[in-house]
């Protein structure tokens, strides 16, 4: 089989940065300069990243972060691709990683967190009728996939989840919680913010879906689905034995694995479309976003208002049918 010539990696570490506005400046010039794509947030609390490059310039980014003390303990994820998963290289500074409380001390995942489990013992764990399975993401990323039988917190953000697991308590009370998340940044966080509420039998899957997927003896095993992933790749496979699509198309509620943005700018919202629907419906999730006057899909099939207005009236023929 012929090598991909490129690589993804995915990786983050909680750890002391001193001065992240500095860091993250001299980490972009080094980037660029080696020719990596991709993105990178620093903090004061660590770093997390992914990037992407040819299989040479990978190598180079981990060997010189490895040889780096603030770094050494990165563990990289990392995927083998045809090409760059990103567009351009950013690294921006962050007052955290990944925020949980607002306008209020964070959690100290180097401090707190919950028991890690390896892939072997997760999917144990996961067959145990006494635990319960929390999906620490957000809705748009449970919808095209998670682990079979997980609880899929209504949030739209990561900092959301605090005040749903308040409203949510006799859920959780009692039980022993599993909690997982992409790579593994945000339930490390969140494991340590349940621990500290008073829940401690606090488990959470070790490197994430994406080393869980990778996992020889695992093999993606209780996956459900596809992983949403935040580059241009938008989803990674995970389960190596059978794939079940759990992801609906939003128009029609057919099984669907291709993600879009609404074509309204300002919704912008992430709902999964055919491509036949997203013609249909103009590139757009309401009603309301499909008649913005910036409606992207509009514009780039070049469509003149009496065809738009044609296919408004098709459109309300076929919810009408639907109803
Ligand atoms: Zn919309």
């Amino acid at each position: 089989m012929e090598k991909a010539a490129y690589r993804v990696l995915l990786y983050y570490l909680y750890t002391d940065i001193e001065n992240p506005e500095e860091a993250a400046q001299q980490h972009l010039e080094y980037c660029k300069s080696i020719g990596l794509k991709g993105r990178i947030l620093i903090a004061k609390e660590g770093i997390n990243g992914t990037v992407s490059g040819t299989i040479e310039q990978t190598e180079q980014y981990m060997n010189d972060m490895k040889a780096d003390r603030r770094f050494k303990d990165i563990i990289f994820k990392i995927d083998e691709a045809e090409g760059h998963a990103f567009k351009k290289m950013h690294v921006r500074p962050r007052p955290e990683l990944v925020t949980l409380r607002l306008h209020e001390e964070d959690v100290d995942p180097r401090v707190t967190t919950g028991r890690y489990l390896k892939p072997m013992e997760w999917l144990e764990k996961l067959k145990d009728p006494n635990t319960i399975v929390l999906d620490a993401r957000n809705k748009y990323e449970y919808d095209l996939g998670h682990f079979d039988g997980a609880i899929r917190p209504d949030i739209d953000y990561f900092r959301e989840l605090p005040e749903w697991v308040d409203e949510n308590r006799e859920m959780l009370e009692g039980k022993e919680i599993l909690t997982y998340c992409t790579g593994g940044i945000r339930c490390e966080k969140f494991s340590g913010w349940l621990k500290e509420k008073g829940y401690d039998n606090v488990n959470h899957l070790e490197g994430g879906i994406v080393t869980y997927g990778k996992d020889e003896e695992a093999r993606g095993r209780g996956w459900k689905g596809q992983c949403y992933v935040f580059d241009e790749r938008i989803s990674v496979p995970i389960n190596q034995e059978e794939h079940i699509v759990v992801g609906r198309d939003h128009f029609d509620g057919e099984p669907c694995e291709r993600y879009i943005n609404c074509a309204d700018p300002s919704c912008n919202k992430q709902i999964l479309a055919s491509e036949e629907n997203e013609a249909f419906f103009l590139g757009a999730c309401t009603h309301q976003c499909r008649i913005s006057p910036r409606n992207r899909y509009v514009i780039r099939e070049g469509l003149t208002d009496s065809q738009v207005e044609e296919q408004l009236q098709k459109i309300d023929e076929r919810l009408k049918v639907t109803k």
